[in-house]
């Protein structure tokens, strides 16, 4: 028997926590030399120009939204297959968010369903200045079709990557923003690496870039080049827009520059964990999860859609006596528009059928670095128990 095992979790070693109270002896806690020497490592690693560190993906996605002018009687557009964050940065800068249907093999948003979105939106005068896919589980979304969309009908990208850092889309690492304007991650500790809490965003527009610095703190400049006023001396600063803040400390940073030494480790395992489970639930009446031959996911999470068809139990029976067995498995996600605060602004249940109904199937099973093989094995025997029961 082992003990409880949860969806995910992080892996710290003895060189994180060493990295971490290198900053605890040090001069600076925060805005010293380690945040920048974490962006400049998750940039290089990415293939994109800069990266704007902050202390959630929450924060990124709100300054990335700023920066790229979102705001009252705008439209923001994203997948309701997602984490609430995706769509709160919207409301954030009231603007109005809708969501797009996911494609029922790559639980992604569909491009065919944003398409035919696009077209009816750009007849009511409705387009979104602002739609952001989300790589779910780490599945990279279908870019190069998003980005000639955004071309054809004007509309700004950002890539929610907060599952897909270290996952590879036709070959290029996610977050070069090659098809997006800004990518997106997050360093919560259930994610690929951590940070305690923790964002970036990245970008390649030098301008973006300046904006997210300034609204990650309060909007305050001590670049004279930037500031409005001459300045009264050396003290000077000035605030030049209403920012917030989102900074990330040195003491997260260290941690997050120590693991991304281990990012790759840490995604081929994960990718070991998903082979392994796809052979050993192949005999099961589970649909495992699909992925894209060019593309290489960060695989976040591990999603079997139950066949209820087959299975006599139902998925509510099904997840209880897993999480009863010890076994932490989750749900990802609950379409977000079906959270009361979303149906307050009048989304009704059945907005989405796939989204629905890949909501009323799905368990997500336990991936992390971790995992071994025996807790593996007990994962698929207690399900199939279950199923079987
Ligand atoms: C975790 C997550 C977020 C938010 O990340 P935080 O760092 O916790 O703010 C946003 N979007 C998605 C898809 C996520 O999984």
């Amino acid at each position: 028997m082992v003990g409880y095992i949860p969806y995910g979790r992080q892996d710290i070693n003895q060189q994180d926590i060493d990295a971490v109270v290198e900053v605890l002896k040090s001069t600076w806690l925060t805005q010293g030399p380690v945040v920048p020497r974490f962006e400049e490592k998750v940039a290089q690693y990415c293939g994109a120009a800069s990266a704007v560190a902050v202390n959630s993906a929450t924060s990124a996605l709100h300054i990335a939204c700023r920066a790229l002018g979102l705001g009252p009687g705008d439209w923001l557009w994203t997948s309701p297959n997602t984490f609430v964050a995706s769509a709160n940065c919207g409301l954030y800068c009231e603007a109005q968010v809708d969501f797009v249907d996911i494609d029922p093999q790559t639980y992604n948003m569909s491009v065919t369903a944003l398409e035919e979105k696009l077209a009816k939106a750009e007849q009511e005068g409705c387009l979104p200045k602002i739609v952001i896919p989300v790589h779910f589980a780490g599945q990279p979304c279908d870019m190069q079709s998003i980005a000639e969309l955004a071309q054809r009908y004007g509309f700004k990208v950002i890539e929610d990557a907060s599952h897909a850092i270290g996952g590879r889309y036709q070959n290029e690492p996610i977050g070069n923003c090659r098809y997006s304007d800004i990518t997106v991650f997050s360093f919560h500790p259930v994610k690929i690496i951590t940070t305690g809490e923790g964002g970036m965003a990245l970008s390649n527009d030098a301008k973006l870039v300046r904006q997210m610095r300034l609204l990650r703190s309060h909007g305050i400049t001590s670049e004279a080049d930037e500031m409005t006023y001459v300045p009264d001396g050396l003290w000077y600063y000035q605030q030049i827009e209403l920012g917030f803040n989102y900074r990330m400390t040195d003491i997260h940073a260290a941690l997050g520059l120590s693991q991304m030494q281990r990012l790759d480790e840490f995604v081929t395992k994960r990718q070991a964990i998903a082979k392994r489970y796809d052979v050993l639930l192949a005999e099961l009446p589970v649909v495992i999860p699909w992925r894209h031959s060019d593309n290489y996911s960060a695989l976040h999470l591990y999603v079997i859609r139950l066949d209820l068809r087959k299975v006599t139990k139902t998925q509510r029976n099904v997840f209880e006596a897993l999480r009863a067995a010890g076994i932490g498995v989750n749900l990802h996600y609950i379409p977000v528009y079906r959270q009361p605060y979303y149906a307050g602004l009048n989304f009704k249940p059945g907005y989405c059928p796939e989204a629905e109904q890949y909501y009323s199937e799905t368990i997500s099973l336990p991936i992390y670095p971790a995992l071994t093989e025996v807790e593996q094995d007990q994962v698929v025997t207690t399900l199939e128990a279950v199923i079987n029961a």
